[in-house]
This record gives structure tokens, sequence and C-alpha cells, in this order.
């Protein structure tokens, strides 16, 4: 507006009623009392808009006229921030209203400087209750002061733990303060949650709010009432016992199957301990159980599976298995447990049978092969840390499947079993003695000390000691049989070598006791491997030669001498025709043959040539008269159709079966006899003969030999070559001839190499000789010479 049009205007004129009002009392306060005054006051522009203004009035008196000086400033601005502070803290303060928790903000002394209305509201509600501490809370009241006033013992450790905390939340120390806190009256059951939080702005320090959680507790309630139900449904009904520990260790609770499981009824283990009750657990497990139980809780294990033999009330151990899991609080001490106790006698009842059968055997109840590998594994593991000697002995008898035989299955074990006995007298108790199967048993020998030399000299003593005690005979049924055993050792220290590699040593130096004989003792040598390794490759040259047919056969001729000498037949011995090395003596591969087998096929092509040749010397006049001796292996005389193969060849060749003598060995003649005898005489019938070779070095009785329709025994050329020397030697043969002529079977000696053998045996009445004396072994067509020549001379 215009300076001009302002002049003479009175100022009331541009307010509205109120302010204009407001505008003449301030304007008679001023005149009356000469001081400023000052009001805020609405004025209208010309242009109708509306200015706050602020305005200062003054009285001056001068030339006696009084006046009232007046500055007006508009505070149109601050005015228009004002309101929107108004509105926004009204707005919070209706936040707040809204907010169903009750809300006080706590200076830093702890005096309430503002409540939400839920806050008052509750206040006046509940002003009469006891140890009430939210009630009686307004604006002004010390908070901390109200939480000190709590009456009774429960609410005074509450209050206190309030004070402490809002303190804390105060003082900075901890970020807030949280607590759930029942609040019942005589009508009514509550609870609340309380939340400390900081606030810090200006002097306001905390933020308390305290909210009704009753409805969540008694769902929670509700809930945890339906569980405890549906728990009981189930400890009541399961056939498990279960038992729960509280925090001082003792039982809090027993379920009724583990009444039943154990015969305590729950008065009688309610509120005890387990150290109460030790003397219920088995003292052998005592002491394994506690400990397990004791570390579980130190290193706050959750859960722990233990099993061990429990006191039924009626005085017998039961097998019971625990599951327990443990509790432990917010620090991590115990807070009890819960145990799932099952009856599992009869499982283990059931396991400890299995591993009975799985690793002992059961005729001796010694350890089998596979609990025998099993520690051995570990005894190698101990050698390879501590440097330990130890050794393993390979036991097995001489001889014992024939012994079997004739004594008959019983008596077998029976020795087997005294065997067991007589093995355990001989090792240490930390030893180990297995059997394998059949006759075999293994010792190991774990604790030899750590001097390699002294340990080796330990095992061949403890060895020999084994050879001796299993060499005395065995009482049975007022009967002594006698029986020994070879035994193949090795030892180990510090090596990395398999259990599986260990065995093979043994069997090794046992394979090579056996070539050595009876009672004999070995210990394994690298260079055993070496004929390990040549016999492979023998296996593999004999495989392709048999297919090959790579063999002759040479004829030593066997001489009747009576008088001048006469040539009477000869012995087919059969020579690998080796394409490398040679004309290889049968003593090298007859064994292979026989353990791989090969003998059947070679004993086939044996027989065949020999029986082709016979046919040859038949169609001969000079030959026709010869007899011809073939060897045969146990192995061929064995086979089922053994009988039928002999015959068949005999037809195709068109021998005579009557110049055909099979030379059988003693050996071959264990198993059925009857089965024997069958065969023989089948073979006898067609006129094939028989011979008894090597005589005198094996085991047959004299009951089984007049049975065998034999025409022949050979005496063994191991006697002929020491009768000059040997008295007993000497008295051998003669008893062999003797027995010959009571028997009414011919007599022949092998190997005669001088006149003086030859003059002795036929002083002894044998006059049937094969020797060196005569000829060593011939080629075919040598041989024909040679009986043409004899032939010359004796005609
Ligand atoms: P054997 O049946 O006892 O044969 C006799 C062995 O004694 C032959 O050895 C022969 O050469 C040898 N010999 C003969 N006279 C004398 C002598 O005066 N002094 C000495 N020191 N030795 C003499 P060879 O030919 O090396 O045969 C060894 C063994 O091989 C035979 O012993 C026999 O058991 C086996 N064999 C040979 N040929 C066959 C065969 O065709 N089949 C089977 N299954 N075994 C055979
Ligand atoms: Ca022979
Ligand atoms: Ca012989």
């Amino acid at each position: 507006m215009p300076r001009a049009d302002l002049i003479g205007k009175p100022l009331s004129g541009f307010m509205g009623p109120p302010d204009a009002d407001r505008f003449d009392l301030l304007c008679r306060q001023v005149l009356a009392r000469g001081s400023t005054q000052s009001c805020e006051l609405h004025i209208r522009k010309s242009n109708g808009s509306a200015v706050w203004i602020k305005l200062h009035a003054i009285s001056a008196t001068g030339d006696g006229e009084t006046v009232i000086r007046m500055v007006l400033s508009d505070i149109s601005e601050r005015k228009q921030a004002e309101a929107t502070l108004m509105a926004s803290t009204r707005l919070r303060d209706a936040i707040l209203d809204s907010v169903p928790s009750q809300i006080a903000v706590l200076d830093y002394n702890g005096v309430i400087l503002a409540v939400n209305d839920v806050w008052r509201k509750f206040a006046l509600d509940n002003s009469t209750m006891p140890g009430e501490y939210a009630s009686n809370t307004q604006s002004g009241v010390n908070y901390l002061d109200v939480c000190q006033a709590a009456k009774d013992d429960d609410s005074q450790k509450e209050a206190r733990l309030v004070r402490e905390g809002i303190l804390h939340v105060i003082n900075g120390t901890a970020p807030s303060f949280h607590l759930e806190y029942p609040c019942h009256s005589p009508t009514q059951q509550r609870w609340f949650s309380m939340a400390v939080t900081p606030l810090h702005v200006d002097n306001h320090a905390v933020v308390v709010t305290h909210t009704d959680i009753t409805q969540r507790r008694q769902m929670e309630q509700a809930a945890e009432e339906a569980s405890e139900k549906k728990f009981r449904l189930v400890a009541d009904n399961t056939s498990d016992g279960i038992v729960i520990f509280g925090m001082d260790k003792r039982i809090q609770y027993v379920s009724p199957a583990c009444a039943k499981l154990f015969g305590y009824p729950e008065a009688e283990v309610i509120h005890r301990s387990l150290a109460m009750m030790s003397d219920l657990i088995h003292p052998e497990d005592r002491e394994s159980l506690f400990g397990s139980l004791v570390r579980a809780v130190e290193s706050k294990d959750l859960d722990l599976m233990c099993s061990y033999r429990y006191k039924h009330r009626l005085g017998h151990y039961i097998w019971r298995e625990d599951s327990v899991r443990f509790q432990y609080d917010d620090a991590g001490n115990f807070s009890g447990a819960c145990v799932v106790a099952r009856d599992v006698t009869q499982r283990i009842a059931a396991a400890e049978e299995i591993h009975k059968l799985a690793y002992f055997d059961e005729l001796t109840g010694l350890p089998n092969r596979g609990l025998l590998t099993n520690r051995m594994q570990k005894v190698l593991a101990v050698s390879a840390r501590t440097g330990t000697c130890g050794s393993l002995l390979f036991i097995d008898m001489d001889d014992f499947k024939r012994l079997k035989h004739t004594l008959g299955f019983d008596i077998g074990n029976l020795i087997l079993k005294q065997v067991a006995q007589r093995l355990m007298r001989c090792v240490d108790e930390g030893d180990t003695v297995a059997r394998l199967g059949g006759d075999e048993f293994m010792v190991v020998l774990s604790s030899l000390g750590s001097d390699n030399v002294e340990a080796a000299k330990k095992a061949a003593t403890v060895a020999s000691e084994i050879l001796c005690s299993l060499s005395r005979p065995f009482e049975l049924e007022n009967q002594s049989h006698h029986c020994t055993a070879c035994i193949g050792a090795t030892m180990y220290q510090r090596q990395s070598i398999s259990v599986d590699d260990l065995m093979k040593q043994v069997d090794l130096a046992m394979h090579h006791a056996k070539v050595v004989g009876q009672n004999v003792l070995r210990f394994y040598d690298p260079a055993m491997e070496l004929g390990v390794k040549q016999r492979i490759a023998m296996e593999k040259d004999l495989r392709q030669a048999v297919a090959a047919k790579q063999f002759v056969l040479h004829y030593q001729p066997q001489v009747q001498v009576q008088g001048t000498g006469r040539v009477t037949g000869a012995e087919a011995l059969v020579r690998w025709g080796h394409p490398v090395r040679g004309m290889v003596p049968p003593g090298d591969f007859i064994a292979v043959a026989e353990d791989t087998g090969l003998i059947l096929a070679l004993g086939d092509w044996v027989l065949e040539t020999a029986c082709a040749q016979l046919k040859a010397w038949g169609d001969e006049p000079s030959m026709a008269h010869l007899t011809l001796a073939v060897n045969v292996s146990a192995l061929q005389f064995a086979q089922t159709d053994f009988v039928e193969q002999v015959m068949t060849m005999v037809q195709r060749t068109g021998a005579t079966p009557l110049r055909l003598k099979l030379e059988l060995t003693e050996s071959l003649l264990v198993g059925n006899v009857d089965d024997i005898v069958g065969k023989m005489n089948v073979l006898k019938a067609s006129g094939i003969g028989f011979s008894l070779d090597d005589f005198g070095t094996g085991f047959s009785s004299l009951a089984h030999l007049s049975r065998l329709p034999l025409d022949q025994l050979k005496i063994d050329r191991s006697f002929v070559n020491d009768v000059m020397t040997n008295p007993d030697d000497a008295a051998i043969a003669r008893t062999i001839i003797a027995l010959a002529h009571s028997l009414n079977l011919g007599v022949i000696a092998e190997g005669v190499e001088t006149d003086e053998q030859r003059a002795f045996l036929a002083d002894s009445g044998c006059h049937a000789y094969q020797g060196y004396l005569f000829s060593r072994p011939l080629s075919l067509e040598d041989f024909a010479v040679y009986v043409r020549k004899l032939g010359a001379l004796s005609t």
C-alpha cells in the first residue's frame, strides 16, 4: 500500500476483530504502564493476503503530547515453520498414543519426561496394585525410584533387574534391555514384555516400553501343554524307556516303560543321580560309561550313544543302549539330559554269536583266517611304529590227509583240537594262534624285541618247541598216534609289508620245508622268491610243451640175471626235449606237471606212446617178448575214467595188455581202498600187470598190500644204493624180498650200480634188476641195439 494511502488510517483497520481487540488492549497497556509491550498479530495486506507480524510498542511523550511508537516486523516465515513443527509434534504424539504398548521417555537421571496415552491410562488403572512399578508413574516421577519400591520378594528381584537394566542402557554399557515378566492380579493373569532402548537426544536418555504379551503367552502355554500331552502319550507307549535328568544331574522323570524294562518303580529312582545308582551298572562297564559321560559334557557334546550292562531289579544284567541328549544353558553349563534307553540284550547276544562264527574256528575255538588277518594288520602297524620285531609261523601237519583217511574223521578232529592246545602252550599270552582250516595253523609272535638277530633266534626257539611238542604222541581212546609238522616262518620289523605278502612268504618257506621232508622248520629267504618266479615261467613253458608234445620216451632195460643176463623189458622214462634247454630230466618237471594237472595230458601221451611202442615191438621177433613198465601218477590213477582210458589206449594201439606193466607208487594208495582195488582188478582182468614203485619209502600197511592185485614190488633205489654200506638198508632190502616171496609177488631192484649190489640182491633172492650196472635209460634206437646185443650174447 503506498505510503500516502497509509497516513491517517487506523492500524486496527488492517486486522480481524480478535486481533483488533488485542491491539487495542496493547495500546492501552503501553499508555498505562509506559513500558514496552509486544504481541504477535495477523494483519491483512491491501491485496487481501494475511501477514504475521511481531509488534513492539512503546509510548513517548514530547511537546506534552503522548504518542505510541511501534515497530512491526514480518514474522510470517517463522510462524509458518512453527505451524509445521506443531503439526508434526501432534502427529508424533498421536502415533505414540495409538501404539498399544506403554511408552515412556526417561532422562539421564531416570525421571520420566513424557509418557504416551496407554502408559497414562495403565498407571491410573493400576495405581492400587502392590509392587507395581509401571503404575503411579507420571511425568516428573523418577522411574528408578519406583522400581526400588517393589514390595514382595519376587517383584523386588525383578525390580532390581529392571533398575540395573535401565541404568546400563542409560550409561551406554548395554545396547538394550529386555525382560518378560508376569503381572498377575487377583482377577487377571497378565504377562508383559519390557524393552529399554537408548534415545540420547537432548536430555532424553532412554525409551521404556511395556507390551502386554498375555495372549502370546497363553498360546505358548497351550502349545506347551499340548506338547506335554503328546510327550506323555509317546513316553507311555513306546517300549524304550525315557529318563530325564535335571540340572542337578538327578532324575526328574522316568517313563513307565523304564520300570518295565529294568524292574524299578518310579519311586525308587526318581530324584536319584546316576552316580547314586552306580552299583547297578556292571563293574566292567562303570568306568567307561562315566568316562564317556564326563567327556561328552566337558566338550559340550549334544549327543552320546552308550551301551552297558545294567542290573535288573531281579538281579540279572540287561544290556542297555542309551541315546543321551544333553542340554546346556546360554553360559554353556549343563542344564539337563534326556535319555532314551533300549534293551539290546538279545541283539548283543546275536552279535556276539555272529562275531564268534565270523572270527573263530568252530572246531578248535582258535581265531580263524579273518581274525588272524585283522590282528596281523594291527601288529604290523605297531611294529612299523615301534620297531618291535615279530614273526609269523605257518604250521602244517605232515601227511595229515592220509592219517585222517586211515583213522577216520573224528579222530582227525580230536588230534587237531590237541594240536591247537599244544600250540597255545608254546606261545606267550599276547601272541595269536589261528587255524586257517584243515591241518593248517598260524602263529603270530608279536613281541620279540627290537634286535632282529635276537628276535629270529627267539622265533626259531618257539618254532622248535612247537615241532617238538607236536611230535609227541597224541593219546586218543587208549591209542597213541604219531604225527609231525613242518613250519614255514618269516620275520617282520618296520617294513611296510602287507599281511598278504607275509602270508606268501611263510607259504613259500613251508613249501621248501615240505620238500626237505617231515618235521622241518624253514625260514623265509628272499632267494625263495626267485624259485617261485622260475617255477611260474616253467609252468608256462610246460603248458606249451604239452600242447606241442615236446617229449620223448627213453627206455631203461630191466634184466633178469640167472646165469647169463637176459633183457625182459624196459621202464619208459619221459624226457622233455626243450627247444632251448635241451633234454630236461623228469625230476625237473614232473612235480610241476603234477601240481598243475598237466600230468594228465602228459601221462596220456606217455601211455599212448608206450602202447604204440609195445605194438611195434610185438611185430618184431627179437623184441616181441619185452614188457614195458609205465609210470602212473596218483592224479592220473584217481581219474574216474582211468580204467577206460587205459583200455581204449590198449585197444586203439593194438598193444598186448600182457606186456604192459603199470608202475604205481604208494602215495597213490591213499583214499578209498575198495575203489583202487576195483580199478586194478578190471585192468588186471584184461592182462595188464602192476608193479609197486619205490617200495619201502612209503607207509603201505601190510593189510593193504595183501589186498592189492599186484605182480611185482620194486625195491627203491635208495636202499639198493646203500646195501653194501648200511646194514639197516640191507635188512630192509632183504625183508622186502622175503615179503614179495611170501605174498607170491615178483621183485625187482632198481638203481643197481655195482656188481656187489647185484650179488647181494641175488644172494637175498632178487634176480631182476634195473640200473646203471646194466644200462642208463636209452633212446629208442640205442635200446634196440642194446637188446639185440644182449640177446646175441645170451643165446
Ligand atoms: P622212477 O620211476 O623211480 O624211475 C627211475 C629213475 O631212476 C630214473 O630217473 C632213472 O634214470 C633212474 N635210475 C635208473 N638206474 C639208476 C641207477 O643205477 N642209479 C641212479 N642213481 N639212478 C638210476 P629219471 O628218468 O630221471 O626219472 C625220475 C623219475 O621221474 C622217475 O622215477 C619217475 O618217478 C618220474 N617219471 C619218469 N617218467 C615218468 C612218466 O612217464 N610218468 C610219470 N608219472 N613219472 C615219470
Ligand atoms: Ca618208475
Ligand atoms: Ca622207482
